[in-house]
Parts: structure tokens; C-alpha cells; sequence
């Protein structure tokens, strides 16, 4: 089963969808234009069930099989969110909203999915149930997390999902996956050293807090290079920097420091965090001053199911002919959530040789759309065979 025929069919029209949620971007839970064009196309469809206003701005549409004799339920999850950067790729159906743009494609996932949707409404070539999943707020705002606790998983029965990504660097119509942790969680700190400000020329009436926060920044590093099994991954980067004082001759009341923690398990996360608390508290308290720290856990680690990865694959290489082994991204995806709730599996589908998401001359590539039209479908026709 390579590309299936119907999607070379479709592709200008699932093209011509593609495009029009380019140009009418929407961030993370505002996709009230997306939200509605996606139901509205759905209910075009003939899906069995349409329902609005989960997690928010999430839609989800159910599309049931020629026969059920097993009651399975598969979830497929898009997201539909973009960014908040100005456009700068020239093309006719560029952004018409100022600072914001589809530069991640989530713009190429929705409509792919939409249209492995209209594919799946017409043909009901499986033995069981397909849920639709279109997210919002996958850029930093949860979307994913809310339609979960929305209830999601329990009120359709889902008993797994499956998400795809589209990547730059991969070739159009490959695919490449990885069993187990695959993207990072992200986490950030927000830290306040308090010490006593003065006169830079009377040190030793103060506690200095740069110097004392110098020496944390040093300390943080120590948690990568000396705590961290080497063979694990973790970052820890300090990205802000900020005194109270701006003057010369004045030693700062207050520093704050800000930034960013990724790792790939929850040991090592769990361990990450237990060490910024200690490393800042300690010198703290060896200065004189105090530390208030605050560990904000963003998206977990993105954990794709053995089984399910095996199989995902497997669909991946029926549908291009080979599937490859994706290296591990410290960056955080939403669907996480989802996979922590259901087993299931993530696949990069090829982008080609394009900018990287979030770079300001991304563009999801339409020649793609057969490709992962084609693994969506895949996916339920063999999981659900019919009977
Ligand atoms: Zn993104
Ligand atoms: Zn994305």
C-alpha cells in the first residue's frame, strides 16, 4: 500500500484548506476561524458526531466504521495553534495577521488530517471507531493537557492516539519515529537572590547578591556535567540575568535569574529541579542572603509505546517504502498529555529541505499531504481491520 490513490485526488483540494488556515493564523486558544472551519468541515463530511469546546477551542469528530465487533477506538490528534512571528516568506497566501504565522505547519497538520477525515467518512473501511482530534495551544498553552482533562479519553472510550509532526531536513513522503522518550520535557525557573544593596565602594557593609548569584549561575552547570549520568540527556541554561540596580556605584538589592531545564525521563527531571533548589539555596544561605525559587513544570516527556511505534512504523514503511530512526528533540510537544494517558505513537513526516519550524521563512510543504494522509488512513485500516 504506497500513497493511496484517492489522496493524489485530493491534494489541491486539501491543499486549497491548507492555505486558507495559512493565511488566517490564530494563537494558542484563540483558533475560534480554525475551530469552526474544522467542525463545519466535519459535519460536511458525514461524521457521525461533531463536538465543539473541548479544552477549550479543541474539536473532536467521531466517525464510526463499517462494523464494530471489537469496541476499538482509536484517537488521531492534530493541532491547529500558530506563533506568535511576523510572516517573512512572500508567499501570496502569507499571514494576513500581523505577528502571527503558521511557522511550526500546524497549518499542513490540520488540513492533512481533515483530509484523512473526509477519506475515512466515505470509505468506513475498518471495525471499530475513529476519533478526530484538532487541538489548539500546542505552542506553550496546554491545549493538548485541557481536552485530556476535559475528559476526553473516557467520554469516546479512546484506548490509543496517534500524532504526527511534520520536519524540515527529513525528505518529503519519508518518515522517521523512535520508541520511548522522544521529545523533552521543558521546564523553567524563576529565581530571586536577596542579599543587602549599598555603596560599590563599601562591599563589606552589603551582601552582594551579584556575586553571589555569579557563583549560582557557575553552580547550575554542574548539574549537566557532575550530577547527570553522562549517558542521560539534561540542559540547564540560564537565559536572564537581571540586578535590581543599574547604577555603577550601587550594589543591587535583588538578582534575578531566569531559564530553561529539558530532559528526557522523569528521574532526570525530578533530579534537575531537587538540585536547582539545592545548588541556589546553599549558596545562598553560604552569602548571607536568601534564594526564592520558583520551578514551573511545563509539558513532560513525550514517551512514544513500543507496540504502538512498532506498528506506526510499519504503516510509515508501507506508505514510502522505508521508515527512519528519529534522534531524540529537546523541544516539548503537547501530546505528551496524551500519551500519558493513552499508549500510542508520534511520527515525523518529511518536510524536505524547507527553514525549521518557528524560523520566520518556514512553510509546511502541500507535497507532503499524500504522504501523511496516507499513514492517517493506514493507521486505522490496519489496526482496525475490517471484518
Ligand atoms: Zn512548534
Ligand atoms: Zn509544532
Amino acid at each position: 500500500m504506497p500513497v493511496k490513490n484517492r489522496f493524489a485526488e485530493l491534494q489541491a483540494e486539501i491543499t486549497e484548506w491548507r492555505r486558507d488556515i495559512h493565511e488566517n493564523p490564530e494563537i494558542l486558544f484563540e483558533t475560534h476561524r480554525t475551530s469552526a472551519l474544522v467542525a463545519q468541515k466535519l459535519q460536511e463530511f458525514g461524521c457521525d458526531e461533531v463536538v465543539t469546546g473541548i479544552g477549550r477551542t479543541g474539536v473532536v469528530g467521531v466517525i464510526r466504521g463499517k462494523s464494530d465487533s471489537k469496541g476499538k477506538v482509536i484517537g488521531l490528534r492534530a493541532d491547529m495553534d500558530a506563533l506568535p512571528i511576523h510572516e517573512q516568506t512572500g508567499l501570496g497566501y502569507a499571514s494576513k495577521t500581523p505577528n502571527a504565522m503558521h511557522a511550526c505547519g500546524h497549518d499542513g497538520h490540520t488540513a492533512m488530517l481533515l483530509g484523512a477525515a473526509k477519506y475515512l467518512s466515505e470509505t468506513r473501511n475498518f471495525d471499530g471507531t475513529v476519533v478526530v482530534i484538532f487541538q489548539p495551544a500546542e505552542e506553550g498553552g496546554g491545549g493538548g493537557r485541557e481536552m485530556c482533562e476535559d475528559g476526553m479519553m473516557d467520554r469516546w472510550n479512546i484506548q490509543e492516539v496517534y500524532g504526527m509532526h511534520n520536519w524540515p531536513g527529513v525528505p518529503v513522503g519519508r518518515f522517521a519515529i523512535r520508541p520511548g522518550a522522544f521529545f523533552a520535557a521543558t521546564d523553567q525557573f524563576d529565581i530571586t537572590f536577596e542579599g543587602r544593596g549599598g555603596h560599590a565602594a563599601k562591599p563589606h557593609e552589603t551582601v552582594d547578591t551579584t556575586v553571589m548569584t555569579a557563583q549560582a549561575v557557575l553552580a547550575l552547570q554542574t548539574i549537566a556535567s557532575r550530577n547527570a549520568d553522562p549517558v542521560d540527556q539534561v540542559v540547564v541554561s540560564v537565559t536572564s540575568f537581571e540586578t535590581s540596580s543599574k547604577a555603577f556605584n550601587v550594589i543591587p538589592q535583588r538578582v534575578q535569574i531566569k531559564g530553561t531545564v529539558r530532559t528526557m525521563s522523569k528521574a532526570m527531571r525530578d533530579l534537575a529541579e531537587k538540585r536547582i533548589h539545592e545548588i541556589c539555596s546553599g549558596i545562598a544561605t553560604t552569602f548571607g542572603g536568601t534564594a526564592d525559587i520558583r520551578y514551573i513544570r511545563g509539558y513532560p516527556v513525550m514517551v512514544n509505546s513500543e507496540e504502538q511505534t512498532e506498528f506506526a512504523a510499519k504503516v510509515a514503511r508501507d506508505v514510502s517504502g522505508s521508515c527512519d530512526e528519529a534522534a531524540l528533540v529537546m523541544g516539548g510537544e503537547d501530546f505528551a498529555y496524551m500519551l500519558e494517558e493513552r499508549p500510542g505513537a508520534y511520527i515525523l513526516v518529511g518536510n524536505g529541505d524547507t527553514a525549521m519550524v518557528h524560523h520566520p521563512e518556514y512553510n509546511f510543504n502541500d507535497e507532503a499531504i499524500p504522504a501523511g494522509c496516507s499513514w492517517w488512513a493506514g493507521i486505522v485500516e490496519q489496526r482496525m481491520p475490517a471484518a
